[in-house]
């Protein structure tokens, strides 16, 4: 009977760190042709650093942060985190509590301070000609070296803008590489934009990047791969991954994520350890020879 090889397999997995949600989870990881990674917290440790602050001419650096932590105080979102903790580091002085917030997954965060409204986010969030016109202005290759830029405009324009680096996980390029060669054709789609996908991509050795995408378009690329692959897996941490690990054949979570990921996928990785993922596959594979 099929029963006490997948167990077996099941508990051989949860020794080395990966929880199995089923049996049938086993089956179709035996046969992976594809995979998908969110950036983000999964090829990326996900506590980016803050390495650029660029103000407007008449805006001082502290004011700046000072608005710009009060409203991402409130977002769960890994860049916001990483700002507020920046921020508290370089000001002692009181954060401002916001007359209104909205939180805009994929995009950033709409705040109302002493009754002026700021957003701030990403280029296609702030006003994207604005954005690139403020980013060319300065002289530095924020995107290029694989930086997150986060901008933030008041109701007059672009105030400034603040860029992240995040660090590729030390595990990230050996887990793509042993994926790559076991024939799987590798991805990573991320809400971010085209130059920094495109630096962290190469940094990863993924086969492919897809940027700009969000929680739909992520969806739309698991789907566009399963028109092209038997079998394809998503790999994710954050709330807005969790469509695309519903869409894709075998949905993996990284055991620090959010909990709707941690829902959501068929196997959840206890440690963040994406190594685990070719582990995964042999136990699936001799699983199955049991099986057979
Ligand atoms: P990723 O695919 O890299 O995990 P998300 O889909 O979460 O990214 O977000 C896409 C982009 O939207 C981010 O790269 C960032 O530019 C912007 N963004 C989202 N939420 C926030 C926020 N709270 N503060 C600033 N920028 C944000
Ligand atoms: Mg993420």
């Amino acid at each position: 009977s099929i029963m006490p090889a997948s167990l077996s397999a099941i508990s051989n997995g949860a020794r080395k760190g990966i929880l199995f949600k089923g049996g049938a989870h086993l089956e179709r990881l035996a046969h992976l042709e594809a995979i998908a990674f969110d950036k983000t917290g999964t090829l990326t440790r996900g506590k980016p650093e803050v390495t650029d602050v660029i103000t407007r001419d008449h805006v001082t650096e502290e004011d700046f942060l000072k608005v710009i932590a009060s409203i991402e105080r409130q977002s769960n979102h890994p860049l916001a985190q990483s700002i507020v903790q920046y921020v508290k580091t370089k000001t002692a002085s009181d954060l401002q509590q916001p007359d209104s917030l909205e939180d805009v997954p994929g995009y950033g965060v709409i705040g109302v301070l002493s009754g002026v409204e700021w957003k701030v986010g990403k280029a296609d969030f702030v006003g994207k000609e604005e954005a690139i016109a403020f980013h060319e202005g300065i002289s530095a290759s924020l995107a290029e070296d694989g930086k997150t830029i986060v901008y933030a405009r008041d109701e007059h324009g672009i105030v400034g803008l603040i860029a992240l680096k995040d660090i590729v996980r030390e595990e990230t390029i050996a887990a793509i590489e042993e994926l790559k060669a076991s024939g799987i054709f590798t991805v990573m789609i991320t809400g971010d934009s085209v130059k920094t996908a495109e630096a962290i991509s190469n940094e990863c050795h993924v086969d492919q990047y897809v940027a700009e995408c969000l929680p739909e378009t992520k969806v739309d690329e698991v789907k566009a791969l399963k028109g092209k692959f038997q079998t394809v897996g998503m790999v994710g941490d954050g709330i807005n991954d969790a469509p695309a690990l519903a869409t894709s054949h075998i949905g993996i979570a990284m055991g620090e994520g959010t909990d709707v990921a941690l829902e959501t996928a068929d196997i959840v990785l206890m440690k963040n350890d994406l190594s685990k993922i070719a582990e995964a596959i042999k136990v699936a594979k001799r699983m199955n020879r049991i099986v057979k």
